[in-house]
């Protein structure tokens, strides 16, 4: 028998029991007379004592073993007389009686500790390495009972899992697709999917009313600390359902995961459109766990001869609580010289201070009276004590450079709790997106996003900005200011569907020849639909609190989307690029 116990499971109450263990050596003490050694499982940790006195021989043996042995021991718990109260185990150790050394280990290249000292692409190398450690273990372990509460309560809703291809063809959610050469069919190439969007809008079609999928996507796109070529999403669809049903049955599911998981309350989600998002926050997905939304000043601020706000198309307004008074100079200039960064883009900052008593100081003083500044302050509901930040510019950077700007303010004053949970629905976003380099319209979600049914008439205009206005039928779920989920309601009739299409300036024979399958099962009585999809891996990230995915990852991805464990991508030699009928023009 390998082991009786795990390295995480004794207690107190065993002492005087004679137990196996197996594991690895985490680390090792010599103290003369007594060599102590952790030995680590991913259940725990247990000491195991050697005594020379008893058995010099297996002390002497214990000795010789290096960190990340594997080695089986057998041995007697007793109660430890220095108690490491932190360890669960820690109120006990073995003495062993016996040992056997399973296998060796080379030295690893970094410490297997939760400071390690291994840097990011060494420890993707030796992932097993890296995933000994228990913070990479628990992430990892989290996201598997993640997706069986997820699987829990959407089959307990009447959700079917279904499995859908990865050899596809293209599905436009936005990204490049990875694509994949066919050897039966020379030069020609599968599509990895972006997502299952139209496998799932066809299984609506042939009845299987409440599907989900925990599905790989791929999506060939620059990567960041959240993103990763190769992703994981809870997949779902339902038909015979309007927006309010899907909200209602998706609540339910991010409800039920925070109370099964971290016995979190989230409560009813609030709503807010997608309009007012950028209005009040600058961004479609408004981290709420703060306050201080934008106010716009272009009424209150032009036409007393400051020709910076007199020609600007926006004027908005942030207020920071509290700080008026300490906030230096040199804090002033650091902050518009961040809000100046290309990333920002902002021209320069305004800052209105309301003193203590009453009267304001600002760098707009020359232009602008005591009376002025009051109402300004009035209008924003600035207290004395309070500073305002004003930016000013073009009507639809303005709102966005104050969004990142709030946000800053948000973590330089550590105005964010940790542990709180603001989620948000997001509603009514636009159809469609005008891409002023390609010269046309995109689709905000997707093209299969119904327009809302009071825009439908609206379709038929050729006036962009009457096209511009046009809201679909499709929403986000925000938590803290990461968007965790989107989806909409489906466009179900051939007719608005191609019409749909040419808006995105697809001509109906390449309309035909990319979604040919889908136009013509829509033909077939197709049942009005909607979905939603949720980032799984972001999910497991933002319930606990990180800001990256790829630990929830068990083999991720680096910047430059290589697997440095097993060194992908690679070249392929010359026969196996034959057999696919791929010429590949070597680059030096
Ligand atoms: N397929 C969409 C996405 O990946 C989600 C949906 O509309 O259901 O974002």
């Amino acid at each position: 028998m390998y082991r009786t116990h795990t390295c995480g499971e004794l207690r107190i109450e065993n002492a005087g029991q004679t137990v196996t263990l197996s594991g690895w050596v985490d680390a090792s003490r010599d103290f003369g007379g007594m060599t102590f050694m952790d030995l680590r499982d991913r259940y725990g940790i247990t000491q195991i004592v050697f005594n020379m006195d008893s058995d010099a021989a297996l002390c002497e043996e214990a000795r010789k073993l290096g960190r990340e042995y594997v080695i089986r021991v057998t041995g007697e718990v007793r109660e430890r007389s220095a108690k490491n109260l932190k360890r669960l185990t820690g109120e006990i150790e073995i003495l062993a009686k016996n040992l056997e050394v399973l296998n060796a280990a080379k030295v690893p290249p970094f410490t297997i500790t939760e400071d390690t000292d291994g840097g990011d692409d060494l420890r993707m190398k030796y992932r097993y390495l890296d995933i000994r450690r228990h913070s990479v273990q628990s992430k990892i372990i989290f996201r598997s009972v993640l997706g069986l509460e997820t699987r829990k309560y959407l089959s307990g809703h009447g959700f079917i899992e279904i499995e859908t291809p990865f050899l596809i063809k293209s599905t436009p959610e936005g990204a490049r697709d990875f694509v994949v050469p066919s050897r039966l069919n020379p030069g020609q190439f599968y599509a990895l999917p972006q997502s299952p969007q139209t496998f799932k809008q066809i299984l609506m079609v042939a009845g299987m009313d409440k599907y989900f999928q925990i599905v790989k996507c791929f999506r060939d796109e620059d990567l960041r600390a959240d993103r990763q070529p190769e992703f994981t999403q809870i997949d779902c669809e339902m038909s015979f359902v309007h927006r309010e049903d899907i909200l209602q049955t998706f609540e339910g599911l991010i409800h039920h995961l925070f109370l099964s998981m971290l016995e979190v309350d989230l409560g009813a989600f609030p709503r807010m459109s997608y309009d007012e998002a950028m209005q009040r926050y600058g961004v479609d997905k408004p981290d709420l766990r703060f306050g201080m939304p934008i106010h716009e000043l272009n009424e209150k601020a032009k036409g007393k001869g400051f020709s910076i706000f007199d020609q600007a198309a926006y004027i908005g307004a942030l207020v920071l609580s509290g700080e008026a008074d300490h906030y230096s100079n040199k804090e002033i200039k650091e902050l518009t010289e961040w809000v100046q960064r290309p990333q920002i883009g902002a021209k320069g900052l305004i800052y209105v201070k309301c003193l203590e008593d009453g009267s304001f100081k600002s760098s707009v003083d020359k232009f602008y009276g005591a009376e002025d500044l009051r109402a300004w302050a009035d209008f924003t509901g600035a207290k004395p004590g309070d500073i305002l930040f004003i930016l000013s510019g073009e009507q639809d950077k303005t709102p966005k450079q104050l969004g990142e700007l709030r946000l800053e303010l948000g973590r330089k004053h550590f105005l964010i709790q940790a542990g709180d949970f603001k989620p948000l629905w997001v509603l009514d976003f636009p159809l469609l997106e005008w891409d002023e380099e390609a010269g046309r319209f995109f689709a905000m979600h997707h093209p299969f996003t119904s327009p809302k049914t009071g825009d439908i008439e609206k379709m038929a205009s050729d006036d962009r900005a009457v096209l511009a206005g046009i809201r679909a039928d499709a929403y986000d779920l925000v938590i803290n200011g990461t968007e965790i989920g989107g989806g909409s309601i489906r466009i179900h009739d051939r007719g608005l569907q191609s019409k749909n299409f040419s808006l995105l300036g697809f001509t109906p024979e390449q309309a035909q020849d990319q979604f040919g399958f889908l136009l013509n099962a829509f033909e077939f009585g197709a049942p009005p639909h909607g979905g939603i999809a949720f980032g799984f891996d972001r999910l497991c990230a933002v319930m606990q609190g990180q800001t990256s995915i790829r630990d929830y990852i068990a083999f991720p991805k680096n910047n430059m989307g290589r697997d440095m464990m097993i060194d992908a991508p690679s070249a392929i030699d010359d026969k196996q690029l034959k057999e696919l009928g791929v010429n590949v023009v070597k680059s030096e």
